[in-house]
């Protein structure tokens, strides 16, 4: 897929138009701060949906039916290349023994046809095949995905 200019704001609230029958039966509340509104990434647009959908799905399969539930979506520049895309949830968390291996190809804690394992794992190729990267932030104490994309054409 061919990169261009994406908008983060536009993107996201097609993002969560899609799962909206998710965050609507948990009643979700979606939280969006940003400090930038006009932020655009360079990057392959139906890519770059793919995997903010997959990240919404699993923090809505993470989150117990409670209420003041939700998931939060924050993002910044790194520098002049790069911004970062915070999404954090308030679900069960991950726990510390399976980390390291949420991004392996197939592992999934899921119930079998609840998850396929792929998620994570395809998310990551993708981020990589355009230049950017997903990590999980250890320190956040809610489950927090951090997306590094870039803001202009690699080479
Ligand atoms: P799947 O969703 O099919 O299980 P993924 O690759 O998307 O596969 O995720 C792998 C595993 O990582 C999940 O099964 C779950 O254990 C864990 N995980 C991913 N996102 C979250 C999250 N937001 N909160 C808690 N656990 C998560
Ligand atoms: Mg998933």
């Amino acid at each position: 897929e061919e990169s261009i200019m994406i908008n983060i704001k536009n993107i996201l609230k097609d993002a969560f138009e899609v799962c909206s029958y998710l965050t609507s039966e948990k009643k979700i509340k979606f939280i969006e701060l940003s400090s930038s509104p006009d932020s655009y990434v360079y990057f392959g647009k139906v890519s770059l949906f793919q995997v903010l959908v997959n990240l919404i799905r699993n923090a809505c399969d993470a989150i117990e039916n409670l209420p003041d539930a939700w998931i939060k979506i924050t993002w910044e520049d790194i520098n002049e290349k790069f911004l970062k895309i915070l999404i954090v949830d308030s679900g069960s968390g991950i726990p510390e023994n399976i980390r390291e291996k949420i991004f392996d190809t197939l592992f999934t804690t899921k119930k079998p046809g609840k998850g396929t394992g792929l998620g994570l794992s395809l998310s990551k190729i993708i981020l990589e095949k355009f230049g950017g990267k997903i990590e999980l932030d250890a320190e956040c104490p809610n489950t927090c995905f951090v997306l590094t994309l870039p803001k202009e054409k690699i080479n």
